[in-house]
């Protein structure tokens, strides 16, 4: 399975990503963390992009695109990834556009998590507030007037790559304001067999009245969404029979991260 998963910074695309990876046994490959990776090894790519980062700016096209060609060649990728902060600008999807035609793979969806700006700043200073809270070391570029420049980075040039996939046909949209676990299940929706054929899917609030939507909704529509009930089924469902399974496949996952990094640190 090869997905993107689209969104303005603090969408909750690397939670999505994780849970994705653990249960479909693919690896998420971040262009935010391998650029990390890179300042933090101090190699050539990582001394070019660290003031960039800093000041919130996009990494020129050529470095990222580079380092996905490298990396979705690596033999952990064959099963499939996850996309997380990249493509992020037209030329970087056309680029990997033909990577992937050049290697004979296909996408299986682009997913977009759509969020409102506003609690998004609010988001980041929270999570800013329980990082230092918890003493961890905040990212340079995670505060509110960087998170400005991203935010604004985001609607100029990676916004537009909904349209890009939308022509494709390979949009789906989820609403990433909903709590974290309805997004997730949202998104499983959409990947699943009668899923894919819905185009769009919605990640409802919690609601309080339990829904009535037991009839699929017509082929080639937009997803009305199944709500909550039918979600939190399918939720429990998967936790039942597939629990076991995900949790080894997160495990797999997790060491295939860290043999990533370390990887791109030396390749770098
Ligand atoms: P976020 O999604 O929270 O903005 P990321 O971890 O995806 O953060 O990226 C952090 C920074 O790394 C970006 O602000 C940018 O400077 C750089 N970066 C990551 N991915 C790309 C990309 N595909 N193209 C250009 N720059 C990138």
């Amino acid at each position: 399975m090869r997905l993107i998963l689209l969104g303005p910074p603090g969408a909750g695309k690397g939670t999505q990503a994780l849970r994705l990876v653990a249960k479909h046994a693919i690896v998420q490959l971040s262009t935010g963390d391998m650029l990390r990776a890179a300042v933090a090894a101090g190699t050539e790519v990582g001394l070019r992009a660290k003031s960039i980062m800093d000041a919130g700016q996009l990494v020129p096209d050529d470095v990222v695109v580079a380092i996905i060609a490298d990396r979705i060649g690596q033999a952990d990728a064959r099963r499939g990834f996850v996309l997380d902060g990249f493509p992020r600008t037209v030329p970087q999807a056309e680029a990997l556009d033909r990577l992937l035609a050049a290697r004979g793979l296909k996408l299986d969806g682009v997913i977009e998590l759509k969020v409102d700006e506003g609690i998004l700043i609010n988001r980041i200073a929270t999570r800013v507030e329980e990082m230092t809270a918890r003493g961890e070391k905040l990212r340079a570029d995670d505060n509110p007037d960087v998170l400005k420049g991203r935010l604004a980075a985001y609607r100029a040039l990676t916004a537009p790559l909904a349209d890009h996939y939308a022509r494709k046909g390979m949009l789906k949209t989820v609403d990433g304001m909903a709590p974290m676990d309805d997004v997730t299940a949202a998104i499983d929706r959409i990947l699943s067999p009668a899923g894919a054929a819905k185009g769009s899917a919605k990640a409802k609030p919690a609601a309080k009245k339990p829904s009535r939507s037991k009839a699929k909704p017509a082929k080639g529509r937009k997803a009305k969404v199944p709500a909550k009930g039918r979600a939190k089924k399918r939720a429990k469902a998967s936790a039942g029979s597939k629990g076991h399974k995900s949790a080894q496949a997160k495990n797999k996952a997790g060491q295939r991260k860290s043999g990533t990094k370390r990887r791109l640190t030396k390749a770098r």
